[in-house]
């Protein structure tokens, strides 16, 4: 590699886009063996990493500026599922060769994202090999109150934000060579529902975000919570592109089964939807009831079993 570590990460990774807010926390950032970081008093640390591989979660040829938006999105979508507001994150990037055009891009996209959501790009490594980004973010919660898996109860009913499937919708769109499509642009940039999660605590009982399709995604809650949810095919949202697929199977196929939406699906209380519904238009997020939790076990779609839809690697290149 031409360029070097050190000279990499100070040309693309520092400056004042990616530099921390005063009362983040970062006592140092970039720059020593570690960074120090202070956790906020009376709150809990919460940690996810997300590593995405080219050519197994996103198609290698991908535009560098949606790459780098997906891979923090995803790592945000984690801490919106729990309720936590970001903090920090790490990057470690692997990469083929030392393209400065793609690095800016990325760099740019990351610095966006990053942004936005008031979160510091607190260190970082470089290395050599198949293109491969790992972000590991760092948020907080006031103490106790971070959202779980492991609350629904019989009775709760199950909410779903945005209208899943229209991601991979999006992700047929973009294979196909189209990235102008309202699908395709969901696909390619998902909107963390870092706000919705965060007024979701104390609210919902249980939530999770989209990442492998709300069936599954579902069965996780189920699981965790040792309770059944039951989604009702006929409430789903249903994006007008979805709506309008030629085959309804397919279009509920997507919902339940296609993935990569990062909205978040929670349970809550029945007493608890007005509330909902208050912070769903307070924050213009959709938020739609789609089934409940019942005495038993796993996810199902009342009279519907979608084509499975999970796991997929791209081997565009
Ligand atoms: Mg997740």
């Amino acid at each position: 590699m031409a360029l070097g570590e050190f000279e990499l990460i100070a040309r693309y990774f520092t400056g004042d886009r990616f530099a921390y807010q005063p009362g983040a926390g970062v006592v140092l950032g970039v720059g020593d063996d570690c960074a120090i970081l202070r956790v906020p008093d009376g709150e809990d640390l919460l940690v996810s990493i997300d590593t995405l591989v080219a050519g197994v979660h996103f198609p290698a040829r991908l535009d560098p500026a949606h790459i780098a938006h997906r891979a923090l999105a995803v790592n945000l979508s984690d801490l919106a599922a729990m309720g936590a507001r970001p903090l920090w994150f790490t990057l470690a990037l692997t990469l083929p060769a030392i393209d400065e055009h793609w690095l800016a891009a990325f760099a740019d996209a990351l610095a966006v994202l990053a942004q936005r959501f008031g979160i510091a790009l607190v260190g970082g490594d470089t290395t050599s090999g198949p293109l491969s980004i790992t972000i590991q973010v760092h948020g907080a919660a006031p103490a106790g109150s971070a959202l779980r898996r492991s609350g629904a109860r019989p009775a709760d009913e199950v909410w779903v934000s945005g209208t899943p499937g229209l991601a991979a919708l999006g992700l047929r769109h973009v294979l196909a060579g189209s990235r102008d499509t309202v699908a395709a642009r969901t696909f390619l940039r998902p909107e963390p529902r870092i706000a919705l999660g965060s007024a979701l605590r104390g609210v919902a009982s249980a939530a999770i975000d989209v990442s492998d399709g709300l069936l599954a995604d579902a069965a996780h809650i189920a699981e965790r919570s040792r309770v059944a949810l039951v989604i009702e095919p006929r409430q789903l949202p249903l994006a007008p592109e979805l709506a309008a697929l030629a085959g309804r199977d397919d279009a509920l196929s997507l919902a339940l089964g296609g993935g990569d939406d990062y909205e978040l699906c929670f349970t809550a209380a029945p007493g608890r939807a007005p509330a909902i519904e208050t912070i769903a238009a307070g924050l213009g997020v959709a938020c739609t009831r789609i089934g409940r939790v019942e005495a038993g076990e796993g996810a199902r779609c009342t009279g519907f079993v979608p084509r499975r839809a999970g796991y997929r690697h791209f081997a565009d290149d």
